[in-house]
Protein backbone atom coordinates (compact mmCIF):
# COMPACT_ATOMS: atom_id res chain seq x y z
CA UNK A 1 0.00 0.00 0.00
CA UNK A 2 1.23 3.83 -1.21
CA UNK A 3 0.69 6.39 0.95
CA UNK A 4 1.67 10.23 0.24
CA UNK A 5 2.26 13.02 2.55
CA UNK A 6 0.51 16.60 1.58
CA UNK A 7 1.73 19.68 4.36
CA UNK A 8 -0.50 22.60 3.53
CA UNK A 9 0.44 25.80 4.65
CA UNK A 10 2.56 29.18 3.20
CA UNK A 11 3.85 29.22 6.64
CA UNK A 12 5.66 26.18 5.79
CA UNK A 13 6.59 27.06 3.03
CA UNK A 14 8.51 30.35 4.06
CA UNK A 15 10.11 28.50 6.55
CA UNK A 16 8.52 29.96 9.40
CA UNK A 17 7.62 26.41 10.96
CA UNK A 18 9.35 23.13 10.70
CA UNK A 19 7.30 20.93 9.03
CA UNK A 20 7.35 18.73 12.08
CA UNK A 21 3.77 16.96 11.14
CA UNK A 22 5.71 15.43 8.16
CA UNK A 23 8.31 13.57 10.03
CA UNK A 24 5.84 12.37 12.67
CA UNK A 25 3.39 10.84 9.87
CA UNK A 26 6.34 9.32 7.82
CA UNK A 27 7.80 7.45 10.60
CA UNK A 28 4.72 6.27 12.03
CA UNK A 29 3.51 5.04 8.13
CA UNK A 30 6.87 3.24 7.92
CA UNK A 31 6.37 1.42 11.09
CA UNK A 32 3.10 0.59 9.66
CA UNK A 33 4.86 -1.15 6.88
CA UNK A 34 3.03 1.29 4.81
CA UNK A 35 4.95 2.48 1.25
CA UNK A 36 5.52 6.17 1.25
CA UNK A 37 7.94 7.71 -2.16
CA UNK A 38 6.67 11.27 -2.10
CA UNK A 39 5.93 14.15 0.08
CA UNK A 40 5.45 17.22 -0.51
CA UNK A 41 4.51 20.48 1.08
CA UNK A 42 2.07 23.37 -0.78
CA UNK A 43 0.84 26.74 -0.22
CA UNK A 44 -2.69 27.71 0.86
CA UNK A 45 -3.47 28.10 -3.13
CA UNK A 46 -6.24 26.38 -4.62
CA UNK A 47 -5.03 25.71 -7.87
CA UNK A 48 -1.73 24.64 -6.44
CA UNK A 49 -3.35 22.29 -4.14
CA UNK A 50 -5.67 20.97 -6.55
CA UNK A 51 -2.56 20.38 -8.84
CA UNK A 52 -0.55 18.96 -6.10
CA UNK A 53 -3.72 16.25 -4.81
CA UNK A 54 -4.34 15.24 -8.77
CA UNK A 55 -1.03 14.08 -8.40
CA UNK A 56 -0.36 12.38 -5.25
CA UNK A 57 -3.68 10.81 -6.24
CA UNK A 58 -2.67 9.45 -9.31
CA UNK A 59 0.40 7.66 -8.13
CA UNK A 60 -0.60 6.44 -4.65
CA UNK A 61 -2.96 4.59 -2.55
CA UNK A 62 -3.29 7.02 0.52
CA UNK A 63 -2.96 10.76 0.66
CA UNK A 64 -2.60 12.19 3.96
CA UNK A 65 -2.97 15.70 4.25
CA UNK A 66 -2.22 17.66 7.09
CA UNK A 67 -3.34 21.90 8.17
CA UNK A 68 -5.55 23.98 6.22
CA UNK A 69 -8.61 22.72 8.12
CA UNK A 70 -9.03 26.02 10.08
CA UNK A 71 -11.94 28.37 9.82
CA UNK A 72 -10.57 31.04 7.65
CA UNK A 73 -10.52 31.80 3.73
CA UNK A 74 -7.34 30.33 3.47
CA UNK A 75 -8.01 27.23 4.82
CA UNK A 76 -8.91 24.86 1.56
CA UNK A 77 -7.55 21.81 1.90
CA UNK A 78 -11.27 20.07 2.58
CA UNK A 79 -12.86 22.30 -0.23
CA UNK A 80 -10.04 21.34 -2.37
CA UNK A 81 -10.29 17.32 -1.42
CA UNK A 82 -14.28 17.10 -1.98
CA UNK A 83 -13.73 18.70 -5.38
CA UNK A 84 -10.97 15.93 -6.31
CA UNK A 85 -13.49 12.70 -5.32
CA UNK A 86 -16.18 14.61 -6.71
CA UNK A 87 -18.33 15.16 -2.98
CA UNK A 88 -20.52 17.85 -1.88
CA UNK A 89 -19.81 19.49 1.70
CA UNK A 90 -22.94 19.31 3.81
CA UNK A 91 -23.33 19.95 7.38
CA UNK A 92 -22.50 17.31 10.37
CA UNK A 93 -24.55 17.92 13.29
CA UNK A 94 -22.39 15.46 15.52
CA UNK A 95 -19.43 17.87 14.42
CA UNK A 96 -21.78 20.99 15.21
CA UNK A 97 -22.25 19.76 18.40
CA UNK A 98 -18.51 18.99 19.17
CA UNK A 99 -17.78 22.62 18.04
CA UNK A 100 -20.54 24.18 20.12
CA UNK A 101 -19.09 21.92 23.35
CA UNK A 102 -15.65 23.12 22.43
CA UNK A 103 -16.54 26.87 22.54
CA UNK A 104 -18.84 26.17 25.91
CA UNK A 105 -15.85 24.66 27.72
CA UNK A 106 -13.29 27.44 26.41
CA UNK A 107 -15.26 30.42 27.90
CA UNK A 108 -12.68 33.07 26.91
CA UNK A 109 -13.26 31.99 23.08
CA UNK A 110 -16.59 33.25 21.28
CA UNK A 111 -17.77 31.27 18.46
CA UNK A 112 -17.83 33.46 15.26
CA UNK A 113 -20.20 32.37 12.02
CA UNK A 114 -16.53 30.86 10.19
CA UNK A 115 -16.17 28.13 13.18
CA UNK A 116 -19.46 26.63 11.61
CA UNK A 117 -17.30 26.06 8.67
CA UNK A 118 -15.86 23.29 10.49
CA UNK A 119 -19.12 21.40 10.54
CA UNK A 120 -18.93 21.21 6.62
CA UNK A 121 -18.00 17.74 5.53
CA UNK A 122 -17.95 16.05 2.01
CA UNK A 123 -20.59 13.35 1.62
CA UNK A 124 -19.65 9.66 2.59
CA UNK A 125 -16.87 11.00 4.34
CA UNK A 126 -15.48 9.31 7.82
CA UNK A 127 -15.85 12.23 10.52
CA UNK A 128 -12.79 11.78 12.83
CA UNK A 129 -13.59 13.62 16.13
CA UNK A 130 -10.76 16.09 17.21
CA UNK A 131 -10.50 16.17 21.20
CA UNK A 132 -8.17 19.00 21.29
CA UNK A 133 -9.32 21.19 18.79
CA UNK A 134 -12.46 22.11 16.60
CA UNK A 135 -11.61 20.50 12.82
CA UNK A 136 -12.66 17.05 12.47
CA UNK A 137 -10.20 14.70 10.37
CA UNK A 138 -11.78 13.50 7.53
CA UNK A 139 -11.36 9.87 5.39
CA UNK A 140 -12.93 9.92 2.29
CA UNK A 141 -12.44 7.23 0.41
CA UNK A 142 -13.57 6.75 -3.29
CA UNK A 143 -13.35 6.37 -7.30
CA UNK A 144 -10.51 8.35 -9.06
CA UNK A 145 -9.85 7.18 -12.49
CA UNK A 146 -11.55 3.50 -11.91
CA UNK A 147 -9.37 3.09 -9.07
CA UNK A 148 -9.94 3.00 -5.13
CA UNK A 149 -8.28 6.08 -3.47
CA UNK A 150 -8.59 7.37 -0.02
CA UNK A 151 -7.69 11.03 1.34
CA UNK A 152 -7.36 11.43 5.22
CA UNK A 153 -7.48 15.18 6.25
CA UNK A 154 -5.54 16.14 9.31
CA UNK A 155 -5.35 19.69 11.13
CA UNK A 156 -2.28 21.08 11.37
CA UNK A 157 -1.25 21.99 14.81
CA UNK A 158 0.87 19.15 16.07
CA UNK A 159 -0.61 18.85 19.09
CA UNK A 160 -3.93 17.80 17.56
CA UNK A 161 -3.08 16.01 14.87
CA UNK A 162 -0.41 13.27 17.13
CA UNK A 163 -3.41 12.71 19.44
CA UNK A 164 -5.91 12.31 16.63
CA UNK A 165 -3.33 10.08 14.65
CA UNK A 166 -2.73 7.95 17.63
CA UNK A 167 -5.96 7.25 18.67
CA UNK A 168 -7.96 6.96 15.57
CA UNK A 169 -6.38 6.73 12.15
CA UNK A 170 -3.04 4.55 12.88
CA UNK A 171 -5.76 1.64 13.87
CA UNK A 172 -7.42 2.76 10.86
CA UNK A 173 -4.21 2.44 8.88
CA UNK A 174 -3.41 -0.81 10.34
CA UNK A 175 -6.68 -2.37 9.35
CA UNK A 176 -5.87 -1.15 5.87
CA UNK A 177 -2.19 -2.41 5.96
CA UNK A 178 -2.31 -5.88 8.01
CA UNK A 179 1.37 -6.46 7.24
CA UNK A 180 4.07 -4.67 9.68
CA UNK A 181 7.89 -3.80 9.73
CA UNK A 182 9.98 -5.19 11.88
CA UNK A 183 13.73 -4.09 11.79
CA UNK A 184 17.51 -4.95 13.18
CA UNK A 185 19.90 -2.61 13.59
CA UNK A 186 23.41 -4.22 12.66
CA UNK A 187 25.77 -2.61 14.04
CA UNK A 188 29.21 -2.45 13.25
CA UNK A 189 32.83 -1.31 13.88
CA UNK A 190 36.19 -1.82 13.14
CA UNK A 191 35.76 -1.74 9.23
CA UNK A 192 35.15 0.96 6.67
CA UNK A 193 32.14 1.42 5.00
CA UNK A 194 33.39 0.46 1.39
CA UNK A 195 34.76 -2.75 2.88
CA UNK A 196 31.21 -3.32 4.33
CA UNK A 197 29.53 -2.95 1.18
CA UNK A 198 31.77 -4.90 -0.78
CA UNK A 199 31.46 -7.81 1.36
CA UNK A 200 27.31 -7.34 1.31
CA UNK A 201 27.14 -6.43 -2.09
CA UNK A 202 25.43 -9.70 -3.23
CA UNK A 203 22.84 -9.67 -0.42
CA UNK A 204 22.12 -6.06 -1.24
CA UNK A 205 21.97 -7.50 -4.53
CA UNK A 206 19.12 -9.82 -4.03
CA UNK A 207 17.65 -8.54 -1.18
CA UNK A 208 13.75 -8.34 -1.47
CA UNK A 209 11.93 -9.00 2.23
CA UNK A 210 14.15 -8.30 4.30
CA UNK A 211 16.21 -5.40 2.73
CA UNK A 212 19.38 -3.92 4.06
CA UNK A 213 20.39 -1.12 4.04
CA UNK A 214 23.54 0.75 5.34
CA UNK A 215 24.19 3.74 7.02
CA UNK A 216 27.85 5.12 7.43
CA UNK A 217 28.46 6.67 11.12
CA UNK A 218 31.39 8.27 12.68
CA UNK A 219 33.83 5.05 12.78
CA UNK A 220 30.97 3.21 12.92
CA UNK A 221 29.08 1.22 9.79
CA UNK A 222 25.20 0.48 10.70
CA UNK A 223 23.16 -1.64 8.48
CA UNK A 224 19.47 -1.76 8.85
CA UNK A 225 17.62 -5.11 8.31
CA UNK A 226 13.75 -4.51 7.66
CA UNK A 227 11.50 -7.53 7.54
CA UNK A 228 7.70 -6.53 6.33
CA UNK A 229 5.44 -9.56 7.87
CA UNK A 230 2.09 -9.70 9.56
CA UNK A 231 3.25 -10.41 13.46
CA UNK A 232 7.22 -10.01 15.14
CA UNK A 233 7.37 -13.81 14.96
CA UNK A 234 6.99 -14.30 11.17
CA UNK A 235 9.48 -11.09 10.94
CA UNK A 236 12.47 -12.65 12.39
CA UNK A 237 12.04 -15.78 10.49
CA UNK A 238 12.61 -13.62 7.68
CA UNK A 239 15.18 -12.22 9.22
CA UNK A 240 17.43 -14.83 11.26
CA UNK A 241 19.12 -16.30 8.45
CA UNK A 242 20.53 -13.28 6.89
CA UNK A 243 21.60 -11.99 10.22
CA UNK A 244 23.64 -15.43 10.64
CA UNK A 245 24.66 -14.86 7.37
CA UNK A 246 26.19 -11.06 8.68
CA UNK A 247 27.50 -12.86 11.64
CA UNK A 248 29.08 -15.39 9.04
CA UNK A 249 30.78 -12.11 7.27
CA UNK A 250 31.52 -9.97 10.37
CA UNK A 251 32.07 -12.04 13.12
CA UNK A 252 33.02 -10.14 15.81
CA UNK A 253 33.36 -6.83 14.12
CA UNK A 254 29.04 -6.55 14.94
CA UNK A 255 28.91 -5.47 18.42
CA UNK A 256 25.20 -4.91 18.82
CA UNK A 257 22.04 -5.50 16.59
CA UNK A 258 19.32 -2.96 18.85
CA UNK A 259 19.09 0.17 17.31
CA UNK A 260 19.14 1.62 21.08
CA UNK A 261 22.99 0.27 22.00
CA UNK A 262 25.57 2.09 21.88
CA UNK A 263 29.21 1.26 21.00
CA UNK A 264 30.58 2.83 24.80
CA UNK A 265 27.23 0.45 26.11
CA UNK A 266 29.23 -3.08 24.58
CA UNK A 267 32.24 -1.78 26.12
CA UNK A 268 31.15 -1.34 29.53
CA UNK A 269 29.19 -4.00 29.66
CA UNK A 270 32.20 -6.05 28.62
CA UNK A 271 34.44 -4.03 30.92
CA UNK A 272 31.63 -4.97 34.06
CA UNK A 273 31.15 -8.72 32.86
CA UNK A 274 34.46 -8.90 33.49
CA UNK A 275 34.79 -7.34 36.76
CA UNK A 276 37.34 -4.82 35.14
CA UNK A 277 37.82 -1.56 35.88
CA UNK A 278 39.32 0.97 33.03
CA UNK A 279 41.23 4.32 32.58
CA UNK A 280 42.25 6.76 29.98
CA UNK A 281 45.19 9.02 29.13
CA UNK A 282 43.92 11.64 26.26
CA UNK A 283 45.71 14.23 24.57
CA UNK A 284 43.95 15.11 21.45
CA UNK A 285 40.82 14.36 22.28
CA UNK A 286 41.07 16.18 25.59
CA UNK A 287 38.20 14.08 27.60
CA UNK A 288 35.70 13.03 25.06
CA UNK A 289 36.30 9.66 25.27
CA UNK A 290 36.22 9.46 29.19
CA UNK A 291 32.71 11.75 28.61
CA UNK A 292 31.76 8.96 26.42
CA UNK A 293 32.22 5.96 28.72
CA UNK A 294 30.86 8.38 31.55
CA UNK A 295 27.67 8.50 29.64
CA UNK A 296 26.93 5.51 29.84
CA UNK A 297 24.70 4.53 33.09
CA UNK A 298 26.69 2.56 35.75
CA UNK A 299 30.38 3.49 34.46
CA UNK A 300 30.90 4.23 38.46
CA UNK A 301 31.40 0.44 38.48
CA UNK A 302 34.15 0.34 36.09
CA UNK A 303 35.83 3.89 35.47
CA UNK A 304 37.53 5.87 38.44
CA UNK A 305 39.90 7.96 37.19
CA UNK A 306 41.71 9.32 33.75
CA UNK A 307 43.42 11.80 32.62
CA UNK A 308 43.78 15.02 30.02
CA UNK A 309 47.74 15.59 29.57
CA UNK A 310 47.59 17.69 26.09
CA UNK A 311 51.33 19.21 27.29
CA UNK A 312 54.28 17.39 26.90
CA UNK A 313 54.68 18.29 30.56
CA UNK A 314 51.45 17.00 31.58
CA UNK A 315 52.49 13.56 30.26
CA UNK A 316 55.14 13.53 32.01
CA UNK A 317 53.69 14.77 35.34
CA UNK A 318 51.04 12.72 35.24
CA UNK A 319 51.64 9.65 33.26
CA UNK A 320 55.01 9.60 33.57
CA UNK A 321 55.92 9.33 30.02
CA UNK A 322 59.78 9.71 30.29
CA UNK A 323 61.37 12.84 28.60
CA UNK A 324 63.66 10.84 26.18
CA UNK A 325 60.86 9.83 24.42
CA UNK A 326 58.88 13.08 24.56
CA UNK A 327 62.29 14.72 23.02
CA UNK A 328 63.50 11.69 20.62
CA UNK A 329 60.19 10.78 18.90
CA UNK A 330 57.56 13.49 20.00
CA UNK A 331 54.04 13.30 21.50
CA UNK A 332 52.53 12.44 18.62
CA UNK A 333 54.00 8.84 18.50
CA UNK A 334 53.22 5.14 18.94
CA UNK A 335 56.16 4.79 22.31
CA UNK A 336 54.03 8.25 23.58
CA UNK A 337 51.11 6.05 22.90
CA UNK A 338 52.62 3.03 24.80
CA UNK A 339 53.59 5.12 27.92
CA UNK A 340 50.64 6.91 28.12
CA UNK A 341 48.54 3.95 27.93
CA UNK A 342 51.24 2.11 30.87
CA UNK A 343 51.53 5.15 32.74
CA UNK A 344 47.97 6.06 33.10
CA UNK A 345 46.94 2.46 33.81
CA UNK A 346 49.73 2.24 36.48
CA UNK A 347 48.60 5.54 37.98
CA UNK A 348 45.25 4.42 38.51
CA UNK A 349 45.30 0.84 39.35
CA UNK A 350 42.87 -0.08 36.91
CA UNK A 351 42.79 -3.40 34.93
CA UNK A 352 42.82 -1.50 31.75
CA UNK A 353 43.55 2.21 29.83
CA UNK A 354 43.54 3.61 26.66
CA UNK A 355 45.56 6.22 25.23
CA UNK A 356 44.98 8.51 22.77
CA UNK A 357 47.69 11.06 21.21
CA UNK A 358 47.18 12.83 17.86
CA UNK A 359 47.05 15.85 15.43
CA UNK A 360 43.44 16.86 15.33
CA UNK A 361 44.27 19.79 13.21
CA UNK A 362 44.09 22.29 11.27
CA UNK A 363 47.58 23.43 12.38
CA UNK A 364 50.42 21.37 14.14
CA UNK A 365 50.84 19.04 11.23
CA UNK A 366 54.19 18.41 9.37
CA UNK A 367 55.19 16.59 6.59
CA UNK A 368 56.25 13.55 8.13
CA UNK A 369 53.85 13.73 10.95
CA UNK A 370 50.03 15.23 8.69
CA UNK A 371 47.20 16.55 10.72
CA UNK A 372 44.59 13.20 11.01
CA UNK A 373 47.71 11.12 12.51
CA UNK A 374 46.54 9.98 15.70
CA UNK A 375 48.45 6.99 18.07
CA UNK A 376 45.82 4.76 20.00
CA UNK A 377 47.14 2.66 22.94
CA UNK A 378 45.52 0.02 24.54
CA UNK A 379 46.05 -2.18 27.57
CA UNK A 380 44.35 -4.92 28.94
CA UNK A 381 46.16 -6.50 32.17
CA UNK A 382 49.71 -7.00 31.00
CA UNK A 383 48.57 -6.33 26.75
CA UNK A 384 49.72 -3.52 25.33
CA UNK A 385 48.34 -2.73 21.92
CA UNK A 386 49.23 0.47 19.62
CA UNK A 387 47.58 1.29 16.57
CA UNK A 388 48.51 4.84 14.05
CA UNK A 389 45.54 6.12 12.15
CA UNK A 390 45.31 8.78 9.37
CA UNK A 391 41.68 10.48 9.78
CA UNK A 392 41.34 12.91 6.92
CA UNK A 393 38.25 15.14 8.92
CA UNK A 394 38.35 18.74 10.18
CA UNK A 395 39.23 19.04 14.52
CA UNK A 396 35.59 18.43 15.54
CA UNK A 397 35.91 14.67 13.07
CA UNK A 398 39.27 13.52 13.66
CA UNK A 399 38.43 13.69 17.45
CA UNK A 400 34.94 11.93 17.02
CA UNK A 401 36.90 9.78 14.66
CA UNK A 402 39.49 9.33 17.39
CA UNK A 403 37.59 8.40 20.16
CA UNK A 404 35.51 5.45 18.24
CA UNK A 405 38.67 3.93 17.09
CA UNK A 406 39.82 4.12 20.83
CA UNK A 407 36.36 2.75 22.21
CA UNK A 408 36.72 -0.39 19.00
CA UNK A 409 40.41 -1.09 19.97
CA UNK A 410 39.00 -1.44 23.65
CA UNK A 411 36.70 -3.71 22.60
CA UNK A 412 38.90 -5.70 20.64
CA UNK A 413 41.64 -6.16 23.21
CA UNK A 414 38.76 -6.94 25.71
CA UNK A 415 36.99 -9.88 23.36
CA UNK A 416 40.65 -11.15 22.99
CA UNK A 417 41.70 -10.90 26.40
CA UNK A 418 38.04 -12.88 27.29
CA UNK A 419 38.45 -15.53 24.69
CA UNK A 420 41.83 -16.21 26.18
CA UNK A 421 40.38 -16.62 29.73
CA UNK A 422 38.02 -18.84 28.11
CA UNK A 423 40.24 -21.50 26.06
P1 LIG B 1 -6.43 25.43 12.71
O1 LIG B 1 -7.79 24.85 12.87
O2 LIG B 1 -5.75 25.58 14.05
O3 LIG B 1 -6.34 26.64 11.83
P2 LIG B 1 -5.42 23.89 10.48
O4 LIG B 1 -5.74 22.47 10.32
O5 LIG B 1 -6.05 24.87 9.56
O6 LIG B 1 -5.59 24.25 11.99
P3 LIG B 1 -3.06 25.24 9.80
O7 LIG B 1 -3.85 26.52 9.91
O8 LIG B 1 -2.54 24.85 8.50
O9 LIG B 1 -3.88 24.02 10.35
O10 LIG B 1 -1.91 25.25 10.87
C1 LIG B 1 -2.16 25.67 12.21
C2 LIG B 1 -0.86 25.63 12.97
O11 LIG B 1 -0.44 24.28 13.08
C3 LIG B 1 0.30 26.33 12.29
O12 LIG B 1 0.36 27.69 12.54
C4 LIG B 1 1.46 25.60 12.90
O13 LIG B 1 1.75 26.11 14.17
C5 LIG B 1 0.97 24.19 12.99
N1 LIG B 1 1.32 23.41 11.81
C6 LIG B 1 0.66 23.35 10.64
N2 LIG B 1 1.26 22.53 9.78
C7 LIG B 1 2.34 22.04 10.41
C8 LIG B 1 3.37 21.13 10.04
N3 LIG B 1 3.37 20.55 8.85
N4 LIG B 1 4.34 20.85 10.93
C9 LIG B 1 4.30 21.44 12.15
N5 LIG B 1 3.36 22.30 12.56
C10 LIG B 1 2.38 22.61 11.71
Amino acid sequence: MIVELISVGTEILLGNIVNTNAAYLAEQCASLGLSCYHQSVVGDNEARLTETLALALSRSDIVILSGGLGPTGDDLTKEVTAKAFKRKLKEDLHTKERIQEYFDQIHSKKITENNWKQALVPEGAIVVDNYNGTAPGLILTGEIDGEEKTAILLPGPPGEIRPMFERDIYPYLSGRQPEGIYSYMVKICGIGESQVETTISDLIQKQENPTIAPYAKIGEVHLRLTARAEDEVAADALMQPVLTELYARFGEHIFTTKEEITLEETVVDLLWQEGMTVTTAESCTGGLLAGRIINVPGASDIYREGYITYADEAKEKLLGVRPETLSNVGAVSEDTAAEMARGAMEKAGADASVSVTGIAGPDGGTKEKPVGLVYIGCCVKHNLRVEEFHFTGNREKNRDYAVVRALTLLREELLKYKSGEET
